[in-house]
């Protein structure tokens, strides 16, 4: 027999997505490099679909159906191009070779680009979900070939996760980087969402004077309405947990040092590379490093500043209700941002990437997941030209509802000293986008003054300078 597809890297992300695909009635074939994880797999799940064990790189070829689909699960980077490099020399015109790895866009343009020369297929995929997505339909985020989504795309569906309406969470986002982009946007935009609903949580407790018990029940609530979301029924679940061992709320014997893997900070980065402002993810990459600077943190402990003072229980329930309008008004502004990332991106790669397609693959599967996104996808296929979400009707209604109450959330954070750089940034973005006149005027002014930069005029065409060090009269530049 042959395998119809093969997953070579078999810890919990290649495990379970090989016995997806057996789940599903594939034939697949399955290779590690170091092999008792391989036999390890065939033991555990052997039962659970059909499984060819392949102990070598050549039998795990040979035992592809043509053209071969080959699914890379190993750690990104260096690893990555050693399977492609141990790989590719045993594959033919037409193979397709899938990394689902969290790789960086950048090399997976390269890996295309050069396994293209020989007729092979790379479709750089963003999978998502994690080790339970990965088993029970994770969102998937291919890139690539058209030809090569032909081929996989079927299999894909069956393997992915499903929206409510039954449609799976996966489609062909875009030639080369493309999948993998979307994939790092989604993380960032995952992170961003992780800081805002840290701060929330921060803000219930500090100044709502709320117990995590509590603020589980707040979040409980939330999850009924429109912040409905995998991470915010985990924050109830989190916070409703208690210690085992001493008694206490769990969230409070946990260091609170986050640590981060690289795609928040690879979003950032390239946000910058593109000239795009995702303040709100950048807040969140960098509150997560400096909760992770230990000296800085001690050495900054004894500075002055305001003692949260909670405000009185009676109030706790209507400061709530301000936190959820604050939150949600944030998480609009970081699609926002991510939104507008991954249309420069594809602008620049020529990507032709539907921002309607990649919400509708985000509302299952993916850690992102919520009933938000069936509200972008609509705000999209209203309008598939949509400059910024912001300017979605439907968005700009909301958040004009509830910028009172997000100003007020983002004052009290200031006036009693709790650090919201997710909130505040967000507003800041919000204030910064609807402005009429900005202070870059001024800004290109003075790089007028000292470097000669020059400026245009809001009354005429044409660029200018002026004379600073000498009779300040301006000249066309
Ligand atoms: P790891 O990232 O921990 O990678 C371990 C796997 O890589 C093992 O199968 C290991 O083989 C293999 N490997 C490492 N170096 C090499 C090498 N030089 N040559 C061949 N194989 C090598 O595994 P995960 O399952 O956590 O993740 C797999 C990929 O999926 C990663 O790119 C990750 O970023 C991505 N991902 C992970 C998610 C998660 O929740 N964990 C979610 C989404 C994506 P061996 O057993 O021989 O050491």
């Amino acid at each position: 027999t042959t395998a119809q597809i093969g997953v070579t890297g078999l810890a919990v992300m290649g495990r379970n997505l090989a016995r997806n695909f057996a789940r599903n009635g594939y034939t697949v074939a399955v290779h590690n490099r170091t092999a008792a994880r391989t036999r390890a797999l065939v033991e555990e799940f052997g039962d659970e679909g059909d499984f060819i064990a392949a102990e070598t790189a050549r039998d795990f070829v040979a035992a592809l159906e043509r053209p071969r689909r080959l699914v890379v699960m190993v750690k990104a980077g260096e690893p990555t191009d050693a399977v492609i490099a141990e790989f590719a020399p045993l594959l033919e015109p037409g193979d397709m070779i899938v990394d689902g790895g969290n790789a960086h866009f950048a090399d997976t343009r390269r890996r295309e680009r050069e396994l293209r020369e020989s007729g092979i297929h790379f479709v750089g995929t963003g999978v998502s979900g994690g080790e339970e997505g990965a088993l029970h339909g994770p969102s998937i985020m291919p890139g690539g070939s058209e030809e090569s989504y032909a081929s996989l795309g079927p299999m894909l569906e069956r393997i992915a996760g499903k929206a409510a309406d039954g449609t799976p969470c996966v489609t062909h986002l875009g030639p080369d980087g493309a999948g993998h982009f979307v994939k790092m946007v989604h993380n960032g935009i995952e992170y961003a969402d992780m800081q805002l609903i840290g701060e929330a949580y921060h803000l219930l407790r500090e100044v709502g004077g709320l117990t995590p018990a509590r603020i589980a029940d707040v979040f409980r609530r939330w999850n009924t309405g429109r912040l409905d979301s995998y991470l915010i029924e985990i924050t109830a679940q989190v916070l409703s947990h208690v210690d085992a061992a001493t008694g206490e709320p769990f969230v409070d014997v946990v260091l609170d040092r986050a640590e981060q893997k690289g795609t928040g900070r690879w979003t950032v980065q390239i946000a910058l590379d593109l000239g795009v402002p995702v303040s709100g993810i950048a807040e969140a990459v960098f509150a997560r490093s400096l909760s992770g600077h230990a000296d800085l943190r001690a050495a900054s402990r004894g500075l002055a500043g305001p003692t949260p003072r909670p405000l009185p229980e009676a109030e706790a329930d209507a400061f709530a209700d301000r936190v959820e309008q604050a939150l949600y008004a944030s998480k609009i502004v970081s699609y926002t941002q991510g939104f507008h990332q991954i249309a420069a991106a594809s602008a620049e790669y020529g990507w032709g990437v539907d921002a309607a397609e990649v919400a509708r693959i985000w509302r299952a599967g993916c850690i992102i997941r919520a009933a938000f996104l069936d509200r972008i996808t609509a705000a999209y296929e209203a309008d598939p030209g949509l400059v910024s979400l912001l300017s979605d009707a439907e968005f700009a209604r909301e958040i004009g509802r509830a910028q009172d109450d997000w100003r007020a959330v983002v004052s009290a954070a200031v006036a009693q000293g709790v650090p919201a750089p997710g909130f505040a940034a967000a507003l800041a973005y919000y204030d910064g986008v609807r402005a009429e006149r900005l202070p870059a005027a001024l800004t290109q002014a003075q790089r007028d003054y000292f470097g000669a930069h020059t400026y245009r005029r809001t009354d005429r065409e044409g660029a200018f300078h002026t004379l600073w060090g000498g009779d300040r009269s301006e000249v066309d530049a």
